[in-house]
């Protein structure tokens, strides 16, 4: 997805292994359906194919994606776009169980202490149990508001555990500005070669057909990834941010 020089490595399925402990395991937390494949999508492929254990949490139900649509409203929307996660994860080869946080779709840093709490604590017990080397989510500097609410929680929820945190990049090389860009100071930045894992990741994220205008008909604002929206996800590389 990003360019890449001398400090950013390119680097393949072994190289990340080796430098993240992926290979004991691999925890992705994403803020909505969808971003498993754009931000993670050829590495869920990679680790799969080579039989490494994976565990997905989605953070919110991603209801807010058509907000005026009379015929699909929050309830059934976020009852399709579950459905169409779980279709996504199995095109990428993962077969384990989704755990769904439930948080509300662009406002998931906005609910009560409590909530945010309860819902950390269920995030390390899941982490704990599975026993990943690499626990990954979205870059703390995203565009949207969700996914800098997700770096929050596993930041959070991570404390004090043996596993390498990972920020990757899904709206940041599209939309966001320099200044939303990882700073050297602030991990170290990898461009994991996307490879044999493309059709996968290609029939996981077309597996979002709410996102690409093909189920909602009744509003035309809601969102809807185009063309060259979609080519920029599917590019070669997957950008990720390793922990110093
Ligand atoms: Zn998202």
């Amino acid at each position: 997805m990003c360019r890449s020089s001398m400090h950013e490595p390119i680097v393949d399925w072994p190289r990340l292994a080796r430098l993240s402990g992926a290979g004991r395991g691999i925890f992705v937390l994403a803020p909505h359906p969808d971003d498993e494949c754009i931000g993670t999508g050829a590495l869920i492929a990679h680790a799969r194919m080579r039989g490494v254990r994976v565990e997905v949490a989605l953070l919110t139900d991603g209801a807010a994606s058509h907000p005026r649509s009379r015929q699909h409203g929050p309830a059934r929307l976020a009852a399709i776009r579950l459905a169409e996660m779980r279709a996504a994860l199995r095109c990428l080869g993962q077969i384990r169980p989704l755990l769904t946080l439930d948080l509300p779709d662009s406002a998931s840093g906005t609910v009560a202490d409590a909530q945010w709490q309860g819902t950390r604590r269920r995030l390390r017990a899941a982490i704990v149990q599975s026993g990943a080397g690499l626990v990954v989510t979205t870059w703390r500097r995203e565009p949207h508001r969700d996914h800098r609410s997700a770096y929050r929680l596993l930041r959070q929820a991570m404390y004090g555990l043996p596993a390498t945190l990972a920020e990757c990049l899904v709206w940041t090389p599209i939309t966001g500005t320099r200044r939303d860009r990882p700073s050297a100071r602030e991990g170290r930045l990898v461009h994991l070669t996307v490879g044999a894992a493309r059709p996968r990741k290609v029939a996981a994220l077309r597996a979002h057909r709410s996102q690409f205008g093909a189920v909602v008909g009744d509003d035309p604002d809601g969102f809807c990834i185009d063309p060259a929206t979609f080519r920029a996800m599917t590019g070669p590389h997957e950008s990720y941010v390793l922990e110093r």
